[in-house]
């Protein structure tokens, strides 16, 4: 059985083929129009899927020895992401699935973060926990099943992707800034800077609150150093960095505790950070969990994720007809 998948929800234009289970390829673009602006310009993005989008579906199928007509479905994401970006990768596998007369099967792209897990051993046991943190998200989520997951926990203001890319923003590095603070974060100190960890009820989080801190904090160190960020780049970058795993991890332990369960996940584009990936293993070590770290390919967005969801997808033979629409925001 072999699927097409296309993921098109924000800066990423990318196809996949998975075959009875298994990962065939994986053709993933990034779109770098966005940088000069300082982040990710809705219409520039939508403009770049029309052009990507035929190029970086025609690769997929080439690199997995695919022809058009040996596909079974074709998958694409659905939600939650940009508007204008959705309709490309909609519009197209839905032309695609009704040329083909082949089914169509849309997905969660959050769903499809968690589900990553399962493209390459080892892969976590049910019911097992997943931290999903990226760009928009910030989710705990309770896996029962590939097709049974339920947020027990999530932000509510700031994603942690936003909170890492709006402090990068501040020290002037430019858009995307999560990968440089990492960078610069291995050669600071992190304890150089003290800040403060929000008190949120429940399994929830706030990343707005740090964020102004970080902002007033450093309005307040310029005005008697104006060369503070450039000499003490990297403590600065280790710092904000540090506060930001420890919020996250100190939900994630709660979570444990109140769950009992202890295989636990990390998934979205912030699990590539260097740092939540060494804490999460010397936390997991301590508590006793048993901790799965999708490799950084698949942490990013990709469309193998959305073909790993829409494996499943196909085995329930959940599929969906061609009045559907994108989704900016969409539910579970
Ligand atoms: P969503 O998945 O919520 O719709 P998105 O698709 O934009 O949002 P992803 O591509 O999953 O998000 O993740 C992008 C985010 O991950 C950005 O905020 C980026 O800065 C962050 N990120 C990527 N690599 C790292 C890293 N090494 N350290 C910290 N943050 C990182
Ligand atoms: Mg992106
Ligand atoms: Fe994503």
């Amino acid at each position: 059985m072999n699927i097409l998948a296309i993921e098109s929800s924000c800066d990423e234009t990318s196809a996949s083929v998975i075959s009875n289970g298994k990962i065939r390829s994986n053709v993933v673009t990034t779109q770098l129009i966005h940088e000069q602006y300082g982040g990710v310009v809705p219409e520039l993005a939508s403009r770049a899927h029309q052009q990507m989008i035929l190029p970086v579906v025609e690769k997929a199928l080439k690199d997995a020895k695919i022809a058009k007509n040996a596909l079974q479905a074709i998958a694409f994401t659905r939600g939650p992401g940009l508007m204008g970006a959705l309709l490309v990768g909609t519009s197209f596998a839905k032309a695609m699935a009704l040329g083909l007369a082949i089914p169509l099967i849309e997905v969660n792209h959050m769903q499809a973060h968690v589900l990553a897990h399962f493209i390459e051993e080892p892969r976590p046991s049910f019911p097992f926990l997943c931290l999903t943190v990226s760009g928009g998200h910030t989710q705990i989520v309770r896996v029962n099943s590939p097709l049974e997951m339920e947020i027990i926990g999530q932000t509510l203001d700031d994603a942690v992707g936003e909170a890492f890319d709006k402090s990068a923003k501040l020290l002037g590095l430019p858009y995307p800034g999560g990968p440089l603070i990492d960078k610069y974060a291995k050669e600071g100190n992190p304890m150089a800077y003290d800040f403060p960890i929000p008190d949120v009820p429940d399994l929830n989080f706030s990343f707005s609150g740090i964020k102004t801190s970080i902002m007033y904090f450093l309005q307040k160190q310029i005005r008697q150093n104006p060369d503070f960020v450039k000499e003490n780049l990297t403590d600065i970058c280790a710092s904000i960095q540090h506060t930001l795993i420890k919020i996250l991890l100190k939900k994630l332990t709660k979570a444990t505790r109140q769950t009992g369960i202890r295989e636990v996940a990390i998934a979205g584009g912030v699990s590539a950070n260097s740092g939540l990936r060494k804490t999460l293993g010397e936390v997991g070590q301590k508590e006793g969990w048993q901790v799965y770290i999708p490799r950084f390919e698949y942490c990013t967005d990709n469309a193998a994720m959305i073909a790993m969801a829409a494996h499943f997808k196909y085995l329930a033979e959940d599929f969906t007809d061609q009045t559907v629409s994108p989704l900016a925001r969409m539910e579970w």
